[in-house]
């Protein structure tokens, strides 16, 4: 059974779960397909009560659902909490205005009729998942493929199984048809072969490099539409002009939230040489001050990391960059409890040659960097195999959004901390993938743009038809 809960405080197995058989993977993909042809005669706004349903039954049920992931995955209960009610946001959200969204889109030709483009439904879709954030992760693929009429069936990461039939459920009791979204404990085997399937049209994956290029080549190698949304090594640019005060408390809060275990979160901070000294001081004090513990105790400010291959592979990278001159600022201590803990570390002088400077670290340490100037800021931030995100801080908001406007990632934020919601667009450039979930483009991921073009009889006279030649 590869599918199982180990609480990552305690270290004790919770739960394992059977593996899926191929017969309910082809059930999976019959049901999904049914639904899909059945949905074509519905309305796009008669799923909408639905939708709201699962966001009602999202915030009634926060508490156990919050315990579930926390159990899974170990990150704090309130962020727990917080994810459940992020995931009712997207699923009203899309309930309210996907109809609206989703209504044909005019285009103004010189030809002759009215021209348009329909946003149809493809057929089922396979989604892919980690277990960073075990709920919303799910949601930014369902709520709004649910809403275009695309069935879903989710393969969820290994760790995060009791998540994954959690969220099922809600999906079940809210009424939705069978098919709209089906759990399934699949090895990767199965997954390509239900890419493969030629009653799947497409494929959403959020993971890592190597999960990612395996998925897109089985989608490639299948022409199967594909969204990769994959890692990031995101920079965190103070600017000379800044208030180190406010950098700091935006930058350690970024750099622990869920600890540290967040794609977007900033894990390169790339600072003015004039205040360099002064941050990595407070820095310090910030992390000082974390306390590691029981992720189920609202005294605990630091989590555990959600696996011990997690943790041992991030302490594998400190220990890597450390032997290649990174020099420990602060940190890198074990921590005396039984759960997968790192202490947030600070790491300094981490010059390229490091054999750590390209790498994700996907866990509470943070690679301090000082540059003399914006252009080498700019510079350092674009200087990553990685595209995903970024924060920029100073005092002059106009300031910072010129030098954001000049990194090259998906989404950068100015003096704010990078926030995922409905309505704005998440996804990355370079390594890390393409396409973007949520937002109208999010919306639009996997469906049919199609053009139709309605006239009430040809237009011989036009010249951009080789047809006017028979005159
Ligand atoms: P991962 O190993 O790629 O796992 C992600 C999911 O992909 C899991 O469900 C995993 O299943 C599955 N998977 C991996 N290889 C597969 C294959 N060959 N066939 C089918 N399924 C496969 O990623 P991770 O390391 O756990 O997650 C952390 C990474 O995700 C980080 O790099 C992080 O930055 C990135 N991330 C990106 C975003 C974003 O929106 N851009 C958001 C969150 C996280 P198993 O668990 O069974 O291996």
């Amino acid at each position: 059974m590869a599918y199982k809960t180990v609480n990552p405080y305690t270290n004790e197995l919770v739960k394992a779960y059977p593996d899926a058989t191929n017969e309910e993977i082809e059930t999976a993909i019959a049901t999904g397909d049914r639904l899909y042809n059945q949905w074509w005669d519905e309305p796009v706004a008669s799923r909408a009560a639905t939708l709201h349903k699962i966001a009602d039954l999202l915030r009634a049920n926060e508490d156990e659902l919050a315990r579930i992931a926390t159990v899974d995955m170990g990150k704090l209960y309130a962020e727990s909490q917080g994810e459940v009610e992020l995931c009712a946001i997207i699923a009203d959200y899309y309930a309210e205005h996907g109809a609206e969204m989703l209504k044909p889109t005019p285009i103004s030709s010189r030809n002759t009729g009215d021209a348009e483009i329909l946003h149809q439904a493809t057929g089922v879709l396979m989604m892919v998942e980690p277990w960073n954030f075990p709920y919303y992760q799910i949601m930014r693929v369902f709520a709004p493929n649910f809403m275009v009429g695309n069935p879903m069936i989710l393969k969820h990461a290994s760790n995060t199984p009791g998540s994954a039939a959690a969220f099922e459920k809600v999906v079940t009791d809210a009424g939705a048809p069978a098919g709209s979204l089906t759990n399934l404990f699949a090895s990767y085997d199965q997954v390509a072969n239900i890419i493969a399937d030629p009653r799947v049209q497409g494929v959403a994956l959020t993971g890592s490099k190597r999960g990612g290029q395996s998925v897109a080549e089985v989608a490639g190698k299948n022409l199967k539409k594909n969204s990769m949304e994959l890692g990031g090594s995101d920079a965190f640019v103070v600017l000379s002009d800044a208030d180190v005060d406010k950098a700091v408390d935006l930058a350690w809060r970024v750099r622990i939230y869920n600890a540290g275990q967040v794609c977007t979160s900033d894990k390169r901070f790339i600072v003015a040489d004039n205040l360099y000294d002064e941050f990595l001081k407070k820095l310090k004090a910030s992390f000082e001050k974390l306390v590691p513990g029981d992720p189920m105790d609202p005294k605990t400010t630091i989590a555990p990391m959600n696996s011990k291959r997690a943790k041992d592979k991030l302490q594998g990278q400190i220990d890597k960059a450390v032997a290649g001159g990174a020099k420990v600022y602060y940190g890198n201590q074990p921590v005396d409890l039984p759960g997968q803990f790192i202490q947030p570390t600070i790491l300094t002088d981490i010059d390229k040659d490091n054999p750590e400077f390209y790498d994700e670290m996907f866990g509470p340490v943070a690679q301090v960097f000082k540059v003399s100037s914006d252009e080498e800021a700019v510079k350092l931030a674009n200087d990553s195999e990685l595209g995903l995100g970024g924060i920029v801080v100073s005092e002059d908001a106009q300031h910072g959004r010129a030098v954001a406007e000049k990194i090259e990632t998906g989404m950068v934020f100015v003096n704010s901390f990078l926030v995922s919601l409905p309505e704005l667009p998440f996804g990355g450039v370079k390594g890390s993938g393409y396409g973007r979930e949520m937002s109208q483009l999010g919306l639009t991921a996997f469906t049919n743009e199609k053009l139709v073009v309605t006239a009430q009889e040809p237009d011989w006279n036009n010249p951009a038809g080789g047809l006017a030649v028979f005159k």
